[in-house]
């Protein structure tokens, strides 16, 4: 029985090896780009944060709610790393509950799948772009612009719209289309918001510890607390990923609105700054040592009040108005970055045309799908990764005839 796998990313690597495991099944995985993992190489900031030790029902979307749930039961988080282990890889998660591999390099994880990949029964196809899908029969014909391969099953783990330079693209979602499936709307998610606000210039790269929430016409739309990173364009960073799932989709007036000190309270922050008032400091040192020196210039005059001053010359009022550009400070939102600059494609190939014990089709007996170009994305922290594990290794079980 010969299984063709369509893209050699990580859900497409993990399902060619649960395939495999069949020693009657032959296994051909083609890939498009010269190499295998392209994207998985660049995942976690080149650290690949390959899952999450939470990853179980919570933290995922798809309009098929649910649908992810017995792909992620049956392959769980500490059996994957299990997995991982079998084939090499050790690991390490952090507190939070992010998992890395021990190595600290995602070229590691890349690369125990490609070793694990040389077996007798797994042929992969590198350069091989898919381009037509038909079916015969029993049968499916997978077509490039060179050359045709039959196969008695067929699993398209061909990924997500997400990260174009790294390999995303909307061919798994034609592929899938042209068999009778249905894609519903695709978005960026985990992705950099665009802001309105001339301080960004001076902020690039500036990394602060906060507590971030989203308004949409004056009404909490999200809030969460870590890391935000300013960038040319916007706001960044995990906190951002966190709370921008659909935030500048429609109309009305979006904003963030930043605490920049989220664990001292407005008295402890009025009280320091009164300290400051004894020093022969000029008023752009106000709030050197409480946050990123950056920031606190571009705050203090966020506050309206001019780096010529001084400290102690400053009154009652203006020590206010910078306690709260620290504490409530507000930013306009425009739109999110593109899909280039997302990590994940939120939306995808309607789930429910899916059986989510096996992946496969409910239309197209012998066909199945995984990964990321179903309607199923995850949260930020290795919940996408795990998504693509699982669902790769249930839809090669089923497709290699061993589940
Ligand atoms: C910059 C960045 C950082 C990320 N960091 C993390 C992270 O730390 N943790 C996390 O959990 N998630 C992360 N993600 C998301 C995660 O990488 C994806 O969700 C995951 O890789 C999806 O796996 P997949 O197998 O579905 O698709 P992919 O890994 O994208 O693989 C799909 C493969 O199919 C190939 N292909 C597509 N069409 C064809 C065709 N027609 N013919 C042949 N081959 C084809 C592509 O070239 C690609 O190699 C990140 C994403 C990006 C862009």
């Amino acid at each position: 029985m010969v299984i063709g796998i369509i893209g050699g990313g990580a859900s497409g690597m993990a399902a060619a090896l649960a395939a495999a495991e069949n020693p009657k099944a032959e296994v051909i995985l083609l890939e498009r780009q010269a190499r295998v993992g392209r994207k998985l190489q660049a995942t976690g900031n080149g650290r690949c944060n390959l899952s999450n030790l939470h990853a179980v029902k919570q933290g995922y979307h798809s309009r098929e709610e649910g649908f992810y749930q017995y792909a992620l039961e049956k392959y769980p988080p500490e059996e994957t790393l299990a997995w991982f282990e079998r084939l090499g890889l050790f690991t390490v998660a952090e507190p939070s509950g992010r998992v890395y591999p021990y190595s600290d390099q995602a070229n590691s994880v890349v690369d125990v799948l490609r070793f694990a990949l040389d077996k007798p029964n797994i042929q992969v196809k590198l350069g091989f772009e898919v381009e037509k899908i038909k079916k015969t029969g029993d049968c499916f014909l997978i077509e490039s612009r060179e050359e045709g391969l039959p196969c008695d099953k067929l699993i398209v783990a061909c990924g997500g719209l997400a990260g174009t330079k790294l390999g995303g693209s909307m061919s798994g979602y034609k592929l899938l289309r042209s068999l009778g499936h249905h894609c519903t709307k695709l978005r960026p998610a985990l992705v950099q918001l665009k802001a309105d606000w001339s301080g960004l210039a001076a902020l690039k790269g500036v990394r602060a510890c906060c507590r971030a929430a989203i308004y949409h016409d004056e009404a909490l739309f999200s809030e969460s607390r870590g890391e935000l990173q300013f960038t040319e364009y916007g706001l960044s960073g995990p906190v951002i990923f966190e709370i921008s799932r659909d935030a500048c989709q429609g109309g009305g007036r979006w904003t963030c609105r930043l605490d920049f000190l989220p664990d001292k309270s407005l008295d402890q922050l009025e009280a320091a700054l009164l300290r400051k008032q004894e020093t022969n400091l000029p008023a752009s040192e106000l709030l050197t040592g409480i946050v990123h020196n950056r920031l606190g210039r571009v705050l203090t005059q966020a506050a309206g009040i001019g780096g010529q001053r001084w400290i102690r010359a400053l009154s009652r009022e203006d020590l206010a108005a910078v306690c709260r550009a620290v504490k409530d400070f507000e930013i306009i939102l425009t739109e999110p970055m593109g899909m280039d600059a997302a990590q994940v494609t939120a939306g995808g190939i309607d789930a429910g045309e899916f059986h989510p014990q096996t992946m496969e089709s409910r239309l197209v007996p012998g066909l199945y799908a995984c990964g990321e170009v179903l309607d199923v994305d995850g949260d930020c922290g290795g919940y996408n990764l795990q998504w693509a594990w699982s669902s790769g290794r249930l839809a090669g079980g089923h497709g290699g005839g061993l589940l």
